[in-house]
């Protein structure tokens, strides 16, 4: 059977069970908690491998942590994932603000960052001994930019060359989705290998039918943060794809994180309190169901979806 690296080692794909396809262990700025005394990293590493137990509790299996690679901390990773036992997935990649090292004005190609990439798959990142399971790459509002379009650009080499499915990073409102699928099309990349990320941000089926049919999987995946979507246009839209047969081509989760840096722990309890790995489970569910949506179609965004992205192998 196909097999899928994860933070502890190679599992079959058909282990992989309910996954939340876009959620994060850490997320805060390059360099800032190396350099300054903001965190106390055992009391975190406690709290998250905390949050993982109890989403466990409730059915989850496995996490993707799409943390892209200038923005990961893989050692605090591998300590939540010893402490809580939950199976989770680490990726490769760079983020929409693109690195100075990164840029094309630096001389470096784009075989150069592919590479790195692929070393990151293949043999594992930096010293940890821990593999990338999947390539995440970003375009946000300014769009595919000179040095987003290059990172764009490795991933799909480096996804052509290890076969490791590749999940982005979108500003749904400006249909840049689109604009990726242009970008990995032109690379030669199978649409079906890549799931175009934030899509749940929009409510604008003709758009995400648009994904769908040229072969893409769409994340609906930020559920919880209510100020870009409230949480019943999402089951909305998600009930109506659903009905328009598209329940294969959708994979849910919060884009959550156990530690978030960007806003005060006070402040995101204010203006975002369900924004956290349960309320998939304790409050979408049920919801969806509600709405119409089948266990079956459930299953199939919760469970077969996630295993059919990892399970097509092979370098092409
Ligand atoms: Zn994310």
């Amino acid at each position: 059977m196909p097999a899928v690296n994860t933070v502890s080692g190679p599992i079959d794909t058909a282990d992989l069970g309910f996954t939340l396809m876009h959620e994060h262990i850490i997320v805060e700025s390059p360099g800032v908690k190396e350099n300054f005394p903001i965190i106390d990293r055992e009391a975190e590493i406690d709290k998250a491998a905390a949050k993982l137990k109890d989403v466990m509790e409730r059915g989850v299996n496995t996490l993707v942590d799409l943390t892209p690679g200038d923005w990961r901390d893989i050692p605090l990773v591998k300590e939540v994932v010893r402490r809580s036992g939950m199976q989770v997935i680490v990726a490769t990649g760079i983020y929409w603000e693109v690195p100075h090292h990164f840029r094309s004005i630096t001389g470096r190609n784009i075989d150069y960052i592919a590479e790195l990439f692929v070393k990151d798959i293949q043999d594992g990142i930096m010293d940890t001994g821990v593999k990338a399971g999947i390539i995440k790459c970003a375009t946000d509002e300014p769009g595919v930019t000179q040095d987003v379009e290059r990172i764009l650009r490795a991933s799909a080499k480096a996804h052509r060359a290890t076969s490791v499915p590749i999940s982005t990073h979108t500003h749904a409102a400006s249909e840049v989705g689109l604009k990726q699928q242009d970008v990995f099309e032109s690379e030669g990349v199978d649409l079906s290998r890549v799931v175009i990320g934030h899509s749940g941000d929009t409510e604008d089926t003709n758009y995400l039918r648009k994904l769908c049919d040229r072969g893409s999987y769409i994340g609906m995946d930020r559920f919880g943060i209510d100020i870009f979507l409230e949480n019943e246009k999402r089951i909305a839209t998600i009930a109506k794809m659903c009905g328009m047969g598209y329940a294969e081509k959708m994979v849910l989760s919060h884009d959550a994180a156990c530690y978030f840096g960007w806003v005060d722990p006070p402040l995101r309890e204010r203006i975002v309190p369900n924004w956290h790995f349960n309320y998939i489970p304790d409050n979408v569910l049920p919801a969806l169901r509600e709405a119409g949506v089948t266990e079956d179609q459930i299953r199939t965004m919760t469970v077969e979806n996630p295993r059919r992205i990892f399970e097509k192998q092979g370098a092409y």
